[in-house]
């Protein structure tokens, strides 16, 4: 029989202490600072509370508990002395069965890893779907995690520990994330599309209607379908568009998704988390045969990446009316103009100003995306809250000096380009730095034509500043420009700089927001507040529509636009349960 919340709140210290055994390997200390804090309202927030015994028990506790741990396919698994939740980890990995290539492998590494960090390699061998990485995905891991920053490394490991310690909690209640892992899935086979040359590699890339592109639309049509969507359809420039009517027709619609395109070599969840999860929401309601009393619209967008054209938030730009008819003379690398890449697909062109929408029609617009940044996951945080999408300006500049002999220019007689650039990128640093929350970036920094034995004469350099609100960034910006004029008026230099791009930031409609808010809150998760760095889909929206984000913590540092972007089916489920939150508390219609 499987433990229940509500035993596990009531019973006696020690009778849960018992219940809990194993959880963190040879650590029964975490669980008993924790008892205290009962009752708990969801097994996430038991989670949660774990983390932060954790995270505030100093670092000799947190060595001593990685420490417990034993090595991958070491010496215990070898003389089978693992603990029985080790054993079952380990072996469902499959790192009993290695060859002997791949033991000695996997040797070599626990001891570089040993020497180089002082305490055992920690991974979560069952993985982000619960179900066991393969032993080559192992050893991946442990060659990339060999590279880390000591610090990272450790917080690293404890987020392993954490992992593992959720997978053996869902074992002992008997949970199972069944929507999370649903979401999971349905990523997994869309990710089997990918565009020919990336595909032979095993790399997703999904651009505007190639074949895989295409391919994605299908699926999550016919999945829609399949799930109980009333309407689904693939509208004029490749959405897919899927209706759950609400209980009294001619109510208004909720509107929400993301896009199904990817950039090159990109990871799997990017956009399409936010089409899965309230498909997955839609497929519970029609199960449970319930309607709202609002309609729910899930758009997969087609495309936001502005990979293939240089057009970008196609999709979502379709729907407000900024769909621009010189986009479709853009050529891709090929030659081939999107006009001709519609036509193939059986795009019908003349349809497009038919997509856009009538705000009045909607309550708003809300949508799940995956961080694609470290905070959640550094903070052991599943959700996060988004208050607004950072404003953003670009700039392309150039300063120019002299170029003269490396050798014979005297330290106070250059008229040096590249280190004003540098000086200017440790300005834009610290400057950035004292907001708080904008980012500022310097991507690009080059000198043509330099040369080992010349003073760089010219620097072309790139500039990226953002900001959650439009006063903040212009401020931000209005300092690095000032610092930029000043600081060539003292190196002796003159400068060009061309803005090439501006976006006004999209907050979050407050009572969106808090929509969300209650969602994370009912959870029994702290409810935390962040900017979105990134563009989403959510700020063409916000130009007709209130609109508000959740973002869903990535594994790896948050890292995305990379095959390492991933995420949990815990994680996910915790995103269709927030999401169903919203649905069955909108009251407004
Ligand atoms: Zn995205």
């Amino acid at each position: 029989m499987a433990l229940t919340l509500a035993e596990f709140n009531t019973a006696p210290a020690e009778q849960a202490l018992q219940w809990l055994d194993g959880l963190y390997e040879h650590s029964p200390w975490i669980v008993e600072r924790v008892l205290p804090q009962r009752p708990f309202q969801s097994l996430a927030q038991l989670k949660h509370a774990l983390t932060q015994v954790v995270s505030q028990s100093g670092r000799d506790a947190q060595l001593g508990l990685i420490r417990a741990h034993p090595e991958l396919a070491g010496k215990a698994m070898v003389s089978k002395s693992l603990t029985a939740e080790s054993t079952n980890e380990q072996g469902k990995a499959g790192l009993t069965d290695c060859t002997p290539e791949e033991f000695a492998r996997i040797q070599q590494l626990n001891a570089d890893y040993n020497a180089r960090f002082g305490f055992p390699f920690i991974l979560a061998v069952r993985g982000p779907r619960g179900l066991g990485l393969n032993r080559h995905e192992i050893i991946e891991t442990f060659e990339r995690r060999l590279h880390n920053h000591p610090d990272f490394e450790l917080a690293e490991c404890l987020r392993n520990i954490h992992r593992i310690a959720e997978i053996r909690l869902n074992d002992k209640f008997g949970v199972e994330p069944v929507q999370g892992n649903l979401v999971w899935d349905w990523q997994e086979k869309l990710a089997q599309h990918s565009d020919p040359g990336f595909a032979e590699l095993g790399q997703l890339t999904v651009t505007y209607l190639t074949d895989a592109h295409r391919a994605c639309a299908q699926r999550i049509a016919h999945w829609m379908r399949e799930a109980g969507f009333d309407e689904v359809g693939i509208d004029a420039v490749g959405n897919v568009v899927g209706r759950y009517h609400p209980a009294t027709a001619g109510a208004r619609y909720l509107m929400t998704g993301s896009h199904y395109d990817t950039v090159r070599n990109g990871g799997k969840y990017d956009g399409r988390l936010g089409i899965f999860v309230p498909m997955a929401c839609v497929q519970q309601l029609k199960a449970q045969g319930r309607r709202l009393p609002f309609g729910l619209e899930v758009v997969g967008f087609a495309e936001e990446e502005g990979q293939r054209y240089k057009a970008t938030f196609l999709g979502s730009g379709a729907l407000i009316g900024d769909f621009k008819p010189e986009w479709l003379d853009q050529q891709d690398a090929d030659g081939i103009t999107m006009r001709e890449a519609m036509q193939h697909a059986g795009l019908c062109i003349d349809d497009i100003p038919k997509l856009q929408r009538d705000p009045a029609a909607y309550l708003g617009f809300i949508e799940v995306h995956i961080e694609q940044g470290p905070v959640l996951n550094e903070k052991d945080l599943p959700l996060g809250v988004v208050t607004s999408i950072n404003g953003s300006v670009r700039y392309l500049g150039e300063v120019i000096g002299t170029a003269s002999h490396a050798g014979t220019t005297p330290m106070d007689r250059r008229r040096d380009a590249a280190t004003a650039v540098a000086e200017l990128a440790l300005y834009v640093e610290k400057r950035a730095a004292q907001d708080g929350d904008s980012v500022g970036t310097i991507g690009q920094l080059q000198v043509p034509n330099g040369s080992i034995n010349v003073v760089p004469g010219r620097c072309k350099f790139s500039l990226d500043l953002r900001a959650p609100n439009d006063a903040q960034r212009d401020a931000l910006a209005r300092d690095v420009l000032a610092e930029l004029a000043a600081l060539c008026e003292r190196r002796g230099l003159r400068y060009t700089l061309e803005e090439t791009m501006r976006a006004a930031a999209a907050p979050s409609a407050p009572a969106l927001q808090q929509r969300w808010e209650a969602a994370v809150s009912a959870l029994g998760l702290p409810v935390f507040r962040m900017p979105s760095g990134a563009g989403h889909d959510a700020m063409k929206l916000h130009e007709v529509m209130p609109q508000a984000m959740l973002f869903v913590r990535g594994l790896n540092s948050g890292i995305s636009h990379n095959p390492l972007e991933s995420s949990t089916n815990e994680d996910m489920q915790l995103a269709v349960d927030a999401f169903a939150h919203v649905l069955n508390h909108f009251t407004a219609v």
